[in-house]
């Protein structure tokens, strides 16, 4: 195993690294190098794959598909048949069905009775549909006009034996499921799950089933993350509401860093709050403050407590929901040993302004949607204050105004991230 970057070494890679005016981009290139992916391998069945890390490339065994077969229902012929230029009859010989092969052969002036998904009869080159063949007793008429080789499906088109089927850092989606079952494996290996600490900390958070005093709020964060953090399979160490206290928060950390591989906290790094909790990290483990470059976010922790990674978020909801998405998820999935994953970005119109500042990077929440001339379209929706939860459940992107952006005029392309593709 290669040794894990100090965070002084892992902040080398920047020309100019000021904790106090990070850039979202430099933020993500530090804790990229400071990560490192898990190394423990498991075997699991099929469908215990689903969504998990491939430790290995999957290297197909079989031709698929094993046979040529046909890809309609029809009649098998040969092509050298054929009379280009007008109708052919042949003479029917027998059938063939998926799963029941024509095991006789084929000759001159023939036809064999063919299935979607029979292997192609012995000379067979090619299949009529049934819908344009004409079938008079055991007399097939073809007409004019048939491609050699047609309605056929080849040996190995889909995939060639020893090729590679699925590469290692694959994330199993449905697709591969199937794939992986049409090569016949039972039983593959992944990644052991990432374990993720997380908590919320500060002493106006109450849970739910709790009388509400002035200025307290329910916690919120926890949900949110324990949302998140479902939807990347990992495993979750749900810590609760940890209070603005030194020894509590110290305890908290010193759990989370002996059974985690990473730990995410909500609360406690904005100014005001961050200097206790750095006293308590000076203490526990190598971790930075920053401020960030963007909006939401601002305020972050970053660094390492005992074995764990630990990534302190601000305590703003939707600061919470931002900075996980942009920085805290891809260094999840690296750590979890997946390959890069790009988010899809996609271009939309914007119907209104929006204001922005550069020199920071601003995410917006909106709703995108086609417009009636059938082009991408895309509104910011509600407040965009921070601690508003409620317009983060009304969007369905965000639009991300890049470092040197300036105001984005109506009709102007932005640039965006959709929550949810199919799944
Ligand atoms: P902090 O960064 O701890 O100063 O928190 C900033 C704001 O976010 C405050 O208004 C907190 O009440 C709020 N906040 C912090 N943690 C949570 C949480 N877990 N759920 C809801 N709101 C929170
Ligand atoms: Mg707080």
């Amino acid at each position: 195993m290669t040794a894990s970057p100090t965070l002084s070494q892992a902040v080398s890679c920047l020309d100019d690294y000021d904790p106090d005016a990070l850039r979202v981009a430099d933020a993500r290139r530090v804790i990229e190098r400071f990560v490192s992916p898990v190394e423990a391998v498991e075997r699991v069945a099929l469908r215990a794959a689903l969504g998990r890390v491939l430790a290995a490339d999957v290297i197909s065994a079989i031709d698929v598909p094993a046979h040529d077969n046909s890809a309609m229902d029809g009649f098998a012929v040969r092509s050298s048949d054929l009379d280009a230029g007008k109708e052919t009859s042949l003479r029917v010989i027998g059938a063939a069905f998926a799963g029941v092969p024509f095991e006789g052969p084929v000759g001159a002036g023939e036809a064999v009775r063919v299935m979607t998904g029979a292997v192609m009869p012995q000379s067979c080159d090619t299949v009529v549909v049934q819908e344009i063949a004409r079938l008079e007793g055991d007399e097939v008429h073809v007409p004019a006009g048939q491609q050699r080789g047609q309605h056929r499906r080849l040996r190995g088109e889909d995939l060639r034996a020893g090729r590679a089927a699925l590469d290692a850092g694959r994330i199993v989606t449905p697709a591969d499921l199937g794939l992986l079952a049409s090569l016949g494996v039972a039983e593959l290996p992944v990644r052991r799950r990432l374990r993720v600490a997380f908590f919320s900390t500060g002493d106006e958070l109450r849970s739910i089933g709790e009388a509400l005093a002035a200025g307290e709020v329910y916690d919120s964060n926890r949900y949110t993350l324990y949302g998140m953090l479902s939807r990347l399979g990992v495993e979750l160490i749900d810590m609760g509401v940890v209070p603005d206290r030194r020894d509590a928060l110290q305890e908290a950390m010193r759990i989370a860093g002996d059974n985690a591989d990473a730990i995410i906290s909500s609360g406690g790094v904005s100014v005001g709050e961050a200097d206790f909790t750095r006293e308590v990290m000076q203490r526990l483990g190598d971790v930075a403050f920053w401020k960030i470059a963007m909006r939401p976010g601002r305020p972050m922790a970053f660094g390492r407590v005992g074995k764990a990674c630990y990534f302190g978020l601000p305590g703003n909801p939707v600061a919470v929901m931002i900075t996980f998405y942009f920085l805290v998820r891809d260094a999840l999935l690296r750590m979890s040993g997946a390959g890069e994953r790009r988010v899809a970005m996609l271009r939309a119109r914007a119907l209104g302004g929006i204001r922005k500042r550069p020199g920071r990077t601003e995410y917006q929440r909106a709703v995108l949607e086609f417009g009636d001339d059938g082009s991408m379209q895309v509104r910011t929706v509600g407040t965009q204050g921070s601690g508003v939860l409620r317009s983060m459940s009304q969007a369905n992107c965000i639009v991300v105004l890049g470092h040197d952006q300036t105001t984005v005029r109506a009709g102007e392309l932005v640039d965006c991230v959709a929550f949810d593709g199919l799944l």
